[in-house]
């Protein structure tokens, strides 16, 4: 099979993209290395940094989530943090290497409040660091979105986390229908989007095949596209699931870099279980983003830290990729 890398693709079928999933391993990954170096410098790594601004008590019920109130997971909430004390993160991720910055809260949507406003606060102050300003607050309507833009938002996250067919079994306060809607509202306002999933769930193959056809298929793909394989928290319902295999991920990289050629792919979260040499597979497959963090999480789960990120770059050869 050949993939014609000139254009963008928008119409990706299902049995396309279950055949592109299944080939055997090598041949796959030398694809999705293929087109990982016509349209990537293939020795880049974006370096981002992913803060949660708001910890825990989130209304939702996400059943992978350990700060969905409900689960009573063993997480610090954290109600939102001072503009400062944001900055001198944002500050500090720079001086680190980090060229993108992720501001994360634990909300079902927006409000338009106080809360609010500080986050617009948030954005500007970073934003005027000269770092691609990124944020996930939950649902969003169109004119939140315009002011976090002119702001100088740079991306906004909404993941899809998983096919609209497997969507209930994850999440039932929200509907998939929600998810585009808010990622629409974000695309109108001239944000990029930033969108991808976990595997782990308990899905098949044709929902990790359905999540990236709906990413695919959009009018303009997704210029983000994060990849995680699920966390295992305790107190949540997905806390006894099976550890994602490495393969897997390898597989659902190298499929999304075939599908979303021109898209950052970002090796999320479950890197932590993740030997260095099942990462560079992961990067051979044509993943060329990852998170970082000093304080060695994302979020609330375990991530490894700056100084192993760098060393394992340094290990293989690759560099964090310039702004
Ligand atoms: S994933 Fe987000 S929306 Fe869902 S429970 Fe966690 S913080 Fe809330």
């Amino acid at each position: 099979m050949k993939f014609s890398t000139e254009a963008l693709r928008h119409d990706w079928t299902k049995e396309e993209v279950l055949s592109i999933y299944h080939l055997p391993l090598m041949e796959l990954v030398y694809k999705a290395a293929t087109v990982h170096r016509e349209w990537h410098a293939p020795d880049e790594v974006q370096i981002a940094t992913l803060l949660s601004v708001k910890t825990g008590g989130c209304p939702e019920d996400c059943s992978y989530c350990g700060q969905a109130a409900r689960y009573h997971a063993d997480i610090k909430v954290q109600a939102l943090l001072p503009v400062n004390t944001v900055l001198s993160h944002a500050q500090k991720a720079k001086e680190r290497g980090s060229t993108r910055f992720c501001m994360a809260a634990a909300w079902r949507e927006v409000r338009d409040n106080r809360d609010f406003d500080r986050i617009i606060e948030m954005v500007k102050g970073v934003n005027e660091m000269g770092l691609e300003v990124c944020c996930t607050l939950g649902m969003l309507t169109e004119s939140q979105a315009v002011r976090l833009q002119e702001a100088g938002l740079y991306a906004y996250n909404h993941n899809l986390d998983t096919s609209e067919e497997y969507y209930d079994k994850i999440i039932t306060t929200r509907q998939f229908d929600n998810r585009i809607n808010t990622i629409n509202n974000v695309r109108k306002a001239g944000i990029t989007v930033c969108s991808g999933g976990i595997i782990g769930l308990g899905e098949t193959v044709e929902d990790r095949v359905g999540m990236l056809r709906t990413l695919a298929n959009m009018e303009t793909h997704p210029e983000s596209v994060p990849v995680n394989a699920l966390a295992r928290v305790k107190g949540t319902p997905l806390e006894n699931n099976a550890k994602v295999d490495a393969w897997d991920m390898v597989r659902i990289i190298a499929t999304a870099r075939i599908m979303m050629p021109a898209s950052m792919v970002r090796l999320s979260a479950g890197r932590i279980e993740m030997t260095e040499a099942e990462q560079a597979w992961c990067f051979m497959a044509g993943a060329n983003s990852i998170f970082t963090s000093d304080a060695e999480k994302l979020l609330v789960t375990p991530n490894p830290g700056v100084a192993d990120d760098m060393s394992m770059l340094h290990n293989l050869g690759l560099k964090p990729k310039a702004v």
